[in-house]
């Protein structure tokens, strides 16, 4: 069977190989039989070993549902009675933790910065030492909205001077750029299949550490399905996750593992790399703005500026590409137009050559004028 290839340039999911897809096509298994369970020990361990975490220290829980499933399981499941939480404020990621957390009614300490430059440390140390009740810091490792690259390191430091553990969210980073929990002082962080693995929807991970986990089992309960002490206990007692797992995304998720081991995580992170200078070749050959400084960006997610043109129209480009294959998407940014083009998934700097060709077609179909033109 011919599958027919699409180019995603969205932020997750992403291109995936045809032998991830395939590998979801097996006989039907009920999830509880020995077989099953065995493929998971080695996975969990497998999602530790992406981060360089020891599997004796950190573990990985895994959850059934898209990304914000750890998000929500990590704010709401590590909080003390008494405690609260630090959030850094700099994108719609970390936005929706401060969402989640709202959600909970749990109390939280916001500190906002700007979209578009890295948070300034100072900030944190004085929030930090105006706050002792703060038991956890958290923030986006790679605010894929906008393309920032937070320094994780530099805020880990921060947190454990003052005794704080740190929770990141590095779902849009995780598998791509490479990542070292403990150069990098991160306690927590988690990832989704569909993304830097090259996996499918539906799994999700928390990768953290054991001691902290275990601490949590006295802590509040504010959920029933989303508690990590819950799922992280189930597992170590009978290997398998407490309810129903997505059978075929682990499947695809163990042949998207193999390939991740068998490529590398440096020439991963190459090609990566590659695939963004492809992006910016067309950005800058067409006249292209950022709406963020190369210096601050992951490398990752391209947010550019629409363009003053009066023909332009992101929903006619997006549609002229989608039907050739190439999907774009929009960006997520307050009062800026913006729309982005992402290096995740399994592609390479020719598929973003070609996407330029087809990007250039529908410019001229739409007749906006190329250099793209700005008003500021
Ligand atoms: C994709 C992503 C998520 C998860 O989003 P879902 O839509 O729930 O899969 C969380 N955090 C970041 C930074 C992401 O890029």
């Amino acid at each position: 069977m011919e599958i027919k290839r699409n180019i995603l340039l969205n932020p997750g999911p992403a291109t995936t190989s045809d032998a991830v897809k395939y590998a979801q096509v097996v006989p039907d298994i009920c999830p509880r039989e020995k077989e099953f369970a065995g493929i998971m020990g080695p996975l969990r361990d497998d999602l530790v070993r992406i981060v360089h975490g020891d599997t004796d220290e950190y573990t990985a829980v895994l959850f059934c549902g898209s990304g914000t499933i750890c998000i929500d399981v990590v704010l709401n499941s590590l909080l003390d009675a008494g405690k609260k939480a630090l959030v850094i404020n700099n994108g719609s990621y970390s936005q929706r933790a401060c969402d989640v957390l709202d959600s909970y009614g749990l109390p939280y300490v916001e500190l906002k910065q700007p979209l578009d430059d890295i948070p300034d440390l100072a900030a944190i140390e004085t929030c930090l030492v105006d706050n002792p009740e703060v038991s956890y810091v958290y923030v986006t490792y790679h605010e894929t909205g906008t393309g920032l690259l937070n320094p994780v390191k530099e805020i880990g430091a921060l947190a454990h001077k003052y005794g704080k553990f740190l929770i990141t969210d590095t779902t849009s980073a995780y598998a791509m750029i490479p990542i070292n929990v403990y150069e990098e002082n991160i306690d927590f962080c988690m990832a989704s299949a569909q993304k830097g693995i090259q996996g499918m929807t539906g799994l999700s991970y928390v990768i953290g550490r054991r001691d902290i986990i275990e601490q949590s089992k006295d802590f509040p309960k504010h959920s029933y399905y989303c508690n990590l002490y819950m799922q992280y206990e189930y597992f170590e007692r009978t290997g398998e996750m407490h309810f129903t797992p997505p059978v075929q995304t682990i499947y695809a998720a163990r042949q998207a593992l193999v390939e991740y081991f068998a490529e590398g995580e440096k020439e991963k992170w190459a090609r990566h790399q590659r695939v963004m200078a492809a992006i910016r070749k067309g950005v800058d050959r067409y006249g292209f703005q950022e709406a963020l400084s190369r210096e601050v960006q992951s490398g990752l997610v391209a947010a550019i500026c629409y363009p003053d043109d009066p023909h332009w129209n992101f929903d006619e480009i997006h549609d002229y590409c989608y039907e050739r294959g190439f999907t774009i998407y929009p960006g997520k940014m307050q009062n800026k137009g913006t729309f982005r083009l992402c290096a995740l998934g399994d592609i390479d700097a020719e598929d973003i050559d070609e996407f330029w060709k087809v990007f250039e077609d529908a410019m001229n179909t739409h007749k906006i004028s190329m250099p793209v033109t700005y008003d500021r």
